[in-house]
């Protein structure tokens, strides 16, 4: 067994002095079991903790991580952005530039603004759609994760889906009975809950969905869900948080065709620091304080170090880097599925970009209920099974895992080795 006594003792510590010793719910292991190890540093795809064990590392902070643990051109551009100061609380150049380059990725971001953490990117996002609807009711998928705000902590993905927590308490029901949920791909569900009463102000979804597993949409969803915006008069915003730079060098407009009214992105365009943004319809954006009279604000909003490291990120993720990251992931994913094949596994895994996941499931996962059906028990002895073995996974059935540019052909075939000997120990029902 890998030594991990001071990571216990951390989080001996921790747990004094923070609610189950984390600073985000996921990270304390409670979906699989067993005690987290405390993080020393990261170096490219690999992460080390305080007893000096080391892990190839498919969580990347959840998402942000592109380029990998410290990448080089990250710390330069901090290096360079700090000797100037850590905050400035008026415009500055960077904020202009990050903006800039994320609308000649993503067109459809005519006017943004950003904030610093995805939570306000989605909430700030619905306060737009229901200020130009002139409605309160938005519809979400179940399984989707839009962060904490009340709107969205109904059946939502991630932590919420790894704890139980079907529904929060402290959400007013006033508040819980404004959001529909509908089961993802379902597009006649959608359509019912949008056309109900007097229309909806948001339809929002994960383009891709990462927060219940990873579970891409079916063919017409996205069509449909554009098609149902528009004869219901709905904003239709794609959280991409997540998928942002991820699924697509241009997200899920590139990928799939469909544009959405709103975007909401974050996670990658932080190059590992909280930054997220929301944008789209320049009309839209211009309901927008202080242009229109939808408040939004934000202290520390365009941070001079995070923009300098979202930018060195997206400058350094080029389509063709994009690209290289995307077929190493399918080229995992191909590999997993062998392995598991050969162990006769229930396993069913996918990819988008440099985006991927697992069930322990023969069926295809085309939604919430499929994904809670797959056999987490089995998740939970493979996931210590390989993080005994160094490889690093989401500690819970409901995540997506990422890969990044510092992800090579050693660290894919030594991932494969550990996933076949996690499947001989722990792979039986
Ligand atoms: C992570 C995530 C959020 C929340 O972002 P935070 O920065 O954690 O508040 C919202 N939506 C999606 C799709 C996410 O993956």
């Amino acid at each position: 067994m890998r030594a991990r006594a001071q990571s216990a003792r951390l989080m001996a510590r921790a747990r004094a002095v923070f609610p189950g010793g984390v600073s985000s719910p996921v990270r304390a292991f409670r979906g699989v079991g067993g005690e987290p190890f405390v993080a020393a540093r990261g170096a490219g795809a690999r992460l080390w903790d305080v007893d000096g064990n080391e892990y190839i590392d498919y969580v990347l902070s959840w998402g942000p991580l592109v380029l990998g643990h410290a990448p080089p051109v990250v710390l330069d551009a901090l290096q360079e952005a700090m000797q100037h100061g850590t905050s400035f609380g008026v415009p500055a150049p960077l904020e202009v530039e990050l903006a800039e380059l994320i609308r000649a990725r993503m067109p459809q971001m005519e006017m943004l603004r950003f904030v610093s953490s995805g939570t306000e990117a989605t909430m700030s996002a619905i306060r737009v759609a229901r200020a130009h609807t002139g409605r309160d009711r938005i519809l979400k998928f179940a399984g989707c994760y839009h962060g904490h705000a009340d709107p969205f902590l109904v059946r939502a993905g991630s932590g919420v889906a790894t704890l139980g927590l079907p529904d929060s308490p402290g959400v007013p029901a006033a508040v819980a009975a404004l959001t529909l949920t509908a089961p993802l791909n379902d597009l006649a569900a959608a359509a019912e809950l949008a056309r109900s009463g007097d229309g909806v102000a948001a339809i929002i979804v994960e383009p891709v969905v990462g927060n219940a597993g990873f579970i891409p949409p079916d063919p017409d969803f996205l069509p449909g869900l554009r098609a149902l915006a528009d004869e219901s008069g709905a904003v239709l915003i794609f959280d991409e948080v997540m998928t942002g730079f991820r699924i697509a060098p241009g997200g899920a407009r590139e990928r799939f065709g469909v544009t959405a009214d709103l975007t909401t992105l974050g996670k990658v365009i932080g190059g590992g620091l909280p930054v997220a943004a929301y944008g789209g319809r320049r009309d839209l954006m211009r309901y927008v304080a202080p242009d229109g009279p939808v408040y939004q604000a934000g202290t520390l909003s365009g941070n001079p170090l995070a923009m300098a490291a979202g930018l060195a990120t997206l400058r350094a993720l080029t389509p063709a880097l994009h690209e290289r990251i995307a077929a190493r992931t399918t080229e995992l994913v191909t590999g997993l599925r062998e392995v598991a094949a050969r162990h006769a596994v229930p396993f069913t895994a996918a990819s988008a970009g440099s985006m991927w996941g697992f069930f322990f499931r023969r069926e295809p996962v085309r939604s919430f209920a499929d994904a809670q059906a797959s056999d987490t028990a089995r998740f939970r002895r493979v996931f210590h099974a390989l993080l005994e073995r160094g490889v690093y996974v989401a500690p819970s059935p409901f995540e997506a895992a990422f890969l990044s540019a510092a992800h090579g052909p050693r660290e894919l075939a030594e991932t494969i080795d550990c996933f076949d000997a996690a499947f001989q120990v722990a792979g039986a029902a």
